[in-house]
């Protein structure tokens, strides 16, 4: 990204659109605060724009949610790495905005609209993906846990594909939980990464995930990114879970969460809010015997939640001593070990006898009223 310093006096020009999509201040690696934003200089041309001046973001912001047309002088154009064909916009301090009158209308950007995958891979990194409907190929991989600003958020990896192409798909904590494998989904405000080289999406904060009919796609021969995953069996011989609350307006994870109280102020945004809104993440620490050795492993959040899903008994997960119960009294459990010792998938060897399974109390269709 160039500098402010960088703009020579000759290159600077006029440009004339809408604003939209006025991003919060940003921090570039070297440390200036920026934001961005895109301009629509005509019906269907949107230019990315970085403006190294944060006390311009107010009128920008402004003028993107009045959707009033906008002369901006003194700028420059860049070359572009999210369109290649086209160019980006640098403003800094001695950028200038007015309001103009345009001879177009706004229109929604398309970063906020549909996208395929071959669209995706010839994006830049950081680029945001308004709405993709992909398919999950395959089962999560990769799983691990990474501290983002404070909290251990969980991280699963997933190969999506639609009719022109695959890609991985990180998803984070609860996201990783809303999907399964061979089922199609419409995603909204993902976000491009790039890892050496090669263009994949992650999930954000905004990021929602909504079932939809199977979409018909090709087969796709080299997914072969499978991951080294160990199965155990043995007994759990001891185990603790713990549940962390996690805003779902801020994102804060919450130190303490009054158990009494049905409402609780979020210690980032500082709203108050209904305890059962905010997100809950479970953790476990389990003891696992195999062949008369103790084995310690952690569990993460979406394999507790699959497996009690799995097992019809979601009600648990209401209480974090009602799931370490049920486990020590289970029986044998298999689980699926990736190569950190995280647990990514854990089921019951022995199946219950339906008579060991009646306090789940499911038909209540011939009780008396
Ligand atoms: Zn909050």
């Amino acid at each position: 990204m160039a500098s402010p310093a960088k703009i020579a006096k000759q290159d600077l020009e006029t440009l004339q659109g809408f604003l939209h999509c006025v991003s919060p201040t940003l921090v570039s690696k070297r440390n200036s605060k920026y934001f961005t934003a895109l301009l629509q200089t005509s019906r269907d041309d949107f230019h990315k724009v970085i403006c190294f001046c944060q006390e311009k973001q107010t009128s920008f912001a402004q003028a993107s949610k009045n959707k009033t047309g906008v002369k901006l002088t003194n700028v420059k154009r860049s070359i572009s790495y999210s369109d290649p064909s086209g160019f980006d916009i640098l403003c800094n301090r001695s950028t200038t905005l007015e309001v103009v009158t345009l001879s177009f209308l706004p229109k929604v950007p398309p970063s906020s609209a549909k996208l395929t995958i071959a669209k995706v891979q010839r994006l830049g990194p950081r680029q945001t993906v308004g709405v993709l409907t992909a398919k999950i190929l395959a089962p999560g991989s990769h799983n691990r846990v990474v501290n983002v600003n404070g909290s251990d958020l969980e991280l699963q990896e997933f190969q999506i594909g639609d009719s022109s192409g695959h890609l991985k798909l990180s998803l984070w904590d609860q996201q990783i939980v809303q999907v399964e494998p061979q089922k199609s989904y419409k995603f909204t405000n993902l976000s491009t990464r790039e890892r050496e080289g090669r263009i994949y999406l992650s999930g954000t904060p905004s990021t929602t995930i909504v079932e939809i009919d199977d979409l018909q796609i090709p087969e796709f021969s080299e997914l072969t990114d499978a991951e080294k995953l160990s199965e155990w069996s043995g007994t759990i011989t001891g185990i603790q879970i713990l549940c962390k609350h996690r805003c779902a307006k801020c994102q804060t994870a919450q130190n303490e969460f009054a158990g009494k109280s049905s409402v609780h102020r979020c210690i980032g945004c500082k709203l108050m809010q209904k305890c059962s809104s905010y997100n809950k993440t479970y953790t476990g620490t389990v003891s696992l015997t195999k062949d008369g050795t103790d084995h310690t492993l952690t569990i993460t959040n979406s394999a507790i939640r699959s497996y009690f899903s799995e097992q019809d008994m979601c009600h648990l997960l209401q209480d974090v001593q009602d799931m370490e119960e049920h486990f020590i009294n289970a029986g044998d459990f298999s689980v699926l070990l990736n190569e950190d010792g995280l647990i990514s998938k854990i089921t019951r060897t022995v199946e219950d006898k339906p008579d060991a399974a009646d306090y789940q109390d499911k038909d209540t269709s011939n009780a008396p009223q």
